[in-house]
């Protein structure tokens, strides 16, 4: 049997094109409206997709691509905002886990970010912080360290918003822990461990999150995207 491949998903074209540029493709199918590229990268069979931004686009990409590729790891590409005052525009950030922010039902009395998940079996779970695959996160963290010098490691958060706002960016260092904030990854964790499939999301800092945002991203997204893209190709013959 082929061997199962290594699902690649990124929000933007940005974040995904010197991926496929760089692979030997094979072929590209559509399922969900979505384009799959299937084929190798440094050796290694991956199939890639820009799946759009935001928490239901990125879930329908990540689902549709478990059920049709089977991927043994499915890593989360892209740019973020950075949180808190140790993150910098073009640092990179691996996630040891990722929170749904906006998932809001504490006027019931849940913590910030509690996901009901529902299972066949019965044995239904409510879950804070979204796993992310060990092993990935420290061959990612080791690369980065030898390519640029280092690399955050902690909760990435996730919601439906462009945070743009010094205040939420506190809040989300202080309830969280949090290092960056983007609006995908948190989507694609509660899909793959719904599915028990390992994921990593390993993000670059676009912006900071804060007033400055929105003439920052569209200023450093490509830079930054390069940088996840370089970090990948390097570490995908090890995964
Ligand atoms: N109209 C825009 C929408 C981009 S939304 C476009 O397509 O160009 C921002 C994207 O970058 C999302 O995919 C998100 O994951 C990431 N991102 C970067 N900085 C962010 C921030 N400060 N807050 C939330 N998401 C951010």
């Amino acid at each position: 049997m082929a061997e199962k491949p290594i699902g690649i998903i990124g929000a933007m074209a940005t974040e995904v094109e010197a991926l496929l540029a760089a692979m030997q493709e094979e072929k590209v199918e559509e399922f969900s409206g979505l384009a799959f590229h299937s084929g190798t990268l440094e050796g290694v069979a991956c199939v890639v997709a820009e799946c759009g931004p935001g928490k239901v686009n990125a879930a329908v990409c990540a689902q549709t691509m478990v059920l049709r590729y089977s991927p043994r790891l499915v890593i989360n590409v892209g740019v973020a905002g950075g949180v808190g005052p140790q993150v910098h525009i073009g640092d990179l950030v691996v996630a040891a886990a990722c929170v749904q922010y906006d998932f809001d039902t504490t006027a019931m009395g849940d913590p910030l970010g509690t996901l009901f998940i529902r299972r066949a079996s019965g044995e239904n779970e409510d879950i804070l912080l979204l796993p992310c695959c060990e092993e990935a996160a420290g061959l990612l963290l080791k690369e980065a360290r030898s390519i640029y010098g280092g690399a955050h490691f902690g909760v990435i958060c996730t919601g439906d918003v462009f945070v743009a706002d010094a205040e939420k960016n506190q809040f989300l260092q202080e309830k969280f822990e949090a290092h960056a904030v983007e609006m995908e990854g948190g989507a694609i964790a509660q899909v793959c461990y719904m599915n028990s499939v390992p994921c990593a999301v390993l993000r670059a800092i676009s912006d900071c999150a804060n007033d400055d945002s929105p003439m920052d991203f569209p200023a450093f997204t490509k830079m930054a995207a390069e940088k996840t893209g370089k970090l990948l190709g390097a570490v995908l013959p090890r995964l």
